[in-house]
């Protein structure tokens, strides 16, 4: 049988040999082949399968998540696991470890993944949710719950990643930069209503309240009927909430500003300006970064549509999480204002920023003014306090105005006579005569800064601010991919910003120090 065989496999091997299309077969021959039926593996899904999985060989030695783990294990999360009811010996399914659910959201962030449900998918096939949950599923309830359950909590928890960082000399607030960024919320404009209409709707979700029967008499299941009564009652403390911030804008509007209108889905958010220049309802998350290793060093979440407003908090959230301020703050001009100037010197902080130029405004063109007329052509004479303008002729001091940022405001004018014979006098002041200059005059500390400023020190510092301030910005939204929040009101969006800022800065710490220890380990 055994030579019945070899013969058969000679004679196949000369057939091959004879008739493959290498050794010259004919056209029709190697059509036929090409057109015979192909064969495949076959795909048998009728088949139950037990495969054993190695948990630990589930992520390589040096895998993040492993990082991750060893990190939050470090970690005090006490206030978290005093809200776990269950104890050993007592009633109930085990509560999942708070340890494990912070490093699944740490470790989803780092992944771009920041849904609740996406998370819990993961944890059914993705190696490093995997080997964290020993390969246990999570239920997307418990991890959303967690994410926004106590922002004190998280606070904590960033500080405490921060003290980690610290300890091992990768934070130094010498100098540190402050920047902002917009991140747009749930509710869109769509739902941005003024006083009349959330008053009228506030009406109808109280009738709808108490229009609300016994849940007895009713047909629909139980667990319908508490949905439902739940959602009426949240739609009217919403509406409750947005008369309660009406009012608050109201009270720092302006005359000349519209009346305000607040988003009844989410009352808290607010339109501000993109950096596209068009306008969008959004948080300005504040992001302080010591320039060392770009690490976050405070992360607050805000209403304020422009920076200004908050230099001082920032600086103030760094104190709490550090227990120091920094040396040096560098910012961009969206933060200069005189009042952040001084309040800086006073706290013995350095300020570096852009000092303010002056900048021809564009009411003068519309007023028809020459450029050779604009103020910075009228020289100061210090000894008269007297203007000379370019028709040589002398303007005198008429008021002075001291404004709250400690800027002084001096007006001159020129006399009537001398502009009304003026044969400049169409250029220089073509709608009002005679012509008036407002000086503004900075105080000491003011003038110091922009004096400093003009140094090309002062100018080398500055420059080096985008590359610091701006990285971890670009960092959350493009690898984290937040741009938009998932969850609604300030609180609970600033604890989003928490979340994607703490996993920013693990992932520095492990670029930072954990490889290269496992590296030299290794
Ligand atoms: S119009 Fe008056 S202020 Fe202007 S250049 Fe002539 S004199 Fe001077």
């Amino acid at each position: 049988m055994a030579d019945t065989f070899e013969l058969l496999g000679e004679s196949i091997e000369a057939f091959r040999a004879e008739k493959s299309p290498v050794a010259g077969a004919s056209a029709s021959e190697e059509a036929s082949a090409k057109s015979a039926a192909k064969r495949y593996r076959w795909i048998n899904r009728n088949q139950t399968m037990i495969r054993p999985v190695d948990v630990e060989k589930l992520v390589e030695e040096d895998h993040p998540v492993r990082a991750i783990w060893a990190m939050v294990c470090q970690l005090d999360l006490n206030r978290f696991e005093q809200r776990v009811k269950v104890v050993e010996g007592g009633k109930g399914r085990s509560s999942s470890d708070p340890r494990l659910l912070a490093a699944l959201w740490i470790y989803a962030y780092s992944e771009g993944v920041s849904s609740a449900r996406e998370l819990s998918r993961m944890c059914r096939h993705e190696p490093g949710c995997q080997w964290l949950t020993g390969l246990e599923e999570v239920n997307y309830h418990t991890l959303s719950d967690f994410r926004k359950c106590d922002k004190a909590a998280l606070d904590g928890l960033f500080v405490q990643v921060l003290g980690v960082l610290s300890a091992e000399g990768l934070t130094d607030l010498k100098r540190v930069m402050q920047d902002g960024t917009k991140i747009k919320t749930q509710a869109s404009r769509n739902s941005f209503r003024g006083e009349a209409t959330l008053r009228e709707h506030l009406k109808l979700a109280q009738e709808q309240v108490e229009a609300m029967g016994d849940p007895d008499s009713e047909e629909l299941s139980q667990r319908v009927i508490r949905a439902r009564q739940r959602a009426i009652r949240e739609q009217k403390e919403r509406l409750e909430e947005a008369l309660k911030q009406l009012e608050e804008i109201e009270k720092s509007r302006k005359e000349s500003e519209k009346a305000p209108r607040v988003s009844e889905s989410e009352p808290t958010a607010r339109v501000m300006k993109q950096p596209d220049g068009g306008f969008a309802p959004s948080y300005n998350v504040q992001l302080c970064t010591e320039a060392s290793n770009k690490i976050i060093v405070a992360v607050e979440t805000t209403q304020a549509g422009v920076d200004y407003e908050e230099l001082e908090k920032g600086i103030d959230a760094i104190v709490a999480n550090t227990g120091q301020q920094p040396a040096q703050t560098v910012v961009d001009g969206g933060f200069i204002k005189n009042s952040n100037v001084e309040r800086m010197t006073e706290r013995g902080i350095e300020l570096i920023g852009p000092a303010a130029e002056y900048k021809p405004k564009a009411s003068m063109k519309q007023r028809g003014l020459a450029p050779e007329f604009y103020p910075d052509q009228f020289r100061y004479n210090e000894h008269t306090n007297t203007l000379t303008c370019p028709a040589e002729k002398m303007l005198t001091l008429k008021r002075t105005y001291r404004r709250g940022d400690g800027e002084t405001e001096h007006y001159y004018q020129a006399e009537r006579s001398e502009c009304a014979d003026c044969a400049f006098r169409n250029q220089c002041c073509p709608k009002r005569s005679p012509r008036v200059i407002v000086r503004k005059e900075a105080s000491p500390v003011v003038q110091q800064f922009r004096a400093k400023m003009r140094t090309e020190e002062a100018k080398q510092i500055y420059r080096t601010r985008s590359e610091v301030a701006e990285f971890p910005n670009a960092w959350i939204k493009e690898k984290i991919g937040l741009r938009k929040f998932r969850l609604r009101g300030l609180d609970k969006a600033g604890m989003e910003a928490l979340w994607a800022c703490m996993t920013y800065n693990i992932k520095q710490w492990i670029r930072l120090s954990w490889m290269p220890k496992f590296a030299a380990a290794a």
